[in-house]
């Protein structure tokens, strides 16, 4: 069930950083990593998050090392913020992006910007919190929840032979709690799942599948 790529992502996320520092242009590239999770989300929830994300990546196996790993207060997973959050994205993309039209190098410059801003905040969260806490309010992430809450794509099953241990939801990176589903005929269908399995690898019971 392991992604074995996932671990090493975060080297992508480095990589553009610095060389988008140099070369602006390289950040027209962050497209993909905008649209990707959301075009996926319709058939897959948020794997991408969960799987292709270079800064979820980052967060998972870099910043864990330093943060407390404390609950992720309610507060960011409201969808008052998240919806805020959006509205300001799409403000400030929308606007940097019409001042910089034309100019490739300073089209690319709007997305180094936002990436580097998102990412220090998301640092800070993960310092201060956990370090998945970003990914509980990521503009990109919540367009893909919200598709996923209406799709409900690929279930993860809640067997029986579940014992309520809660190892699954300490596994989580976003601190779900698959157990809550034993029972249910649909399964656990949380729209913020990553779909990334971890649960399923650490239940003891091999109760999880997707
Ligand atoms: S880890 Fe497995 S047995 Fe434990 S609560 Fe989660 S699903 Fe149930
Ligand atoms: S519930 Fe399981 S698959 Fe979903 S995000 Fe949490 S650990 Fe990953």
């Amino acid at each position: 069930m392991k992604n074995k790529v996932q671990p090493y992502l975060f080297w992508v996320l480095l990589a553009f950083l610095a060389a988008g520092l140099v070369y602006p242009v390289i950040g027209l590239i962050a497209l993909v990593c905008m649209l990707a999770p959301v075009a996926m989300s319709f058939y897959k929830g948020r794997y991408w998050c969960g799987n292709f994300c270079p800064r979820g990546s980052f967060y998972d196996h870099v910043l864990a090392k330093w943060s407390p790993q404390k609950p992720i207060p309610p507060f960011f997973r409201s969808k008052g913020l998240r919806v805020f959050m959006l509205a300001l994205l799409m403000t400030v993309f929308s606007v940097q992006m019409a001042a910089a039209w034309g100019d490739l190098p300073a089209m690319g410059a709007v997305f180094i910007r936002i990436i580097l801003v998102t990412t220090l905040v998301g640092i800070g969260l993960g310092l201060l919190y956990h370090q998945r806490t970003w990914c509980s309010f990521c503009p990109m992430g919540s367009l893909a929840s919200w598709v996923s809450a209406r799709k409900k794509p690929l279930p993860l099953m809640v067997a029986d032979s579940c014992v309520s241990c809660k190892l699954c939801t300490k596994a989580c990176p976003l601190q779900l709690a698959p157990y809550t589903a034993k029972g249910s005929p649909d399964g656990f269908t949380d729209s913020d799942c990553l779909k990334c399995g971890r649960c399923v690898d650490k239940c003891p019971k091999k109760s999880l599948s997707f």
